[in-house]
């Protein structure tokens, strides 16, 4: 079974590759690019909304990954979680949204707040369905710092660190962060469904 993306998110897609032994191929590049409407209430099913959708239109010899994920601060009610990726409003840019974010925590009157990130992959297969998660969790400041990554990433520094992921190698995030530690709990699952 070829194992393919659900997501437009090229961020997401790098990362991906990098972090998988085998090829992933992103689903544009199979169906042309389309927006997926996610419209579950947390990040397992908005994931599973993505894998299905791919799934249902690709058949049965795929097998089909998606990532749904997020930032949260507790000092924002677990904000923006969910909607990290249109915080800023529908068709926000990553940049809009993260300085939404820093105003955010600037109007709270600090400058620094622990933070987590969350991620759902989810894999959709002729076999069944499966969904595992992954945690990250750190501080966020409120000047970005470095380009690397995506996102947030340069205002998050994970546990553990002085730099935040924009500055980090993407060798050092790809170890820690939230993706790859759900990916780890999927790999086995697609091996599994590999060989059956
Ligand atoms: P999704 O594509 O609907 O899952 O939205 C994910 C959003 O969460 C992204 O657009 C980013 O804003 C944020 N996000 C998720 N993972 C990361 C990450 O690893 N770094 C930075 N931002 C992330």
């Amino acid at each position: 079974m070829k194992l393919v993306l659900a997501t437009g998110n090229q961020g997401k897609l790098r990362e991906f590759q990098q972090m998988c032994q085998e090829d992933v191929i992103p689903f544009s590049q199979l169906l042309g690019e389309f927006d997926i409407v996610e419209d579950g209430d947390t990040f397992a099913e908005n994931a599973l909304i993505k894998a299905r959708t791919i799934y249902e239109k690709l058949g049965e010899d795929y097998l089909v990954l998606a990532d749904d994920s997020g930032i949260s601060l507790p000092l924002l009610n677990n904000e923006p979680n969910i909607f990290s990726a249109r915080y800023a409003g529908e068709n926000a840019t990553d940049k809009e949204n993260l300085y939404k974010l820093i105003d955010e925590v600037t109007k709270k009157g600090v400058s620094s707040t622990p933070a987590y990130y969350t991620a759902a992959i989810a894999v959709v297969t002729k076999y069944g369905e499966y969904v595992v998660h992954g945690w990250m969790y750190g501080t966020v400041i409120v000047k970005p710092k470095g380009d690397k990554g995506f996102g947030y990433d340069p205002v998050f520094i994970p546990e553990g660190y002085e730099q935040t992921l924009g500055e980090l190698e993407d060798n050092v995030k790809s170890k820690i962060s939230h993706r790859a530690k759900a990916l780890e709990l999927a790999k086995p699952i697609i091996n599994m469904l590999q060989n059956k």
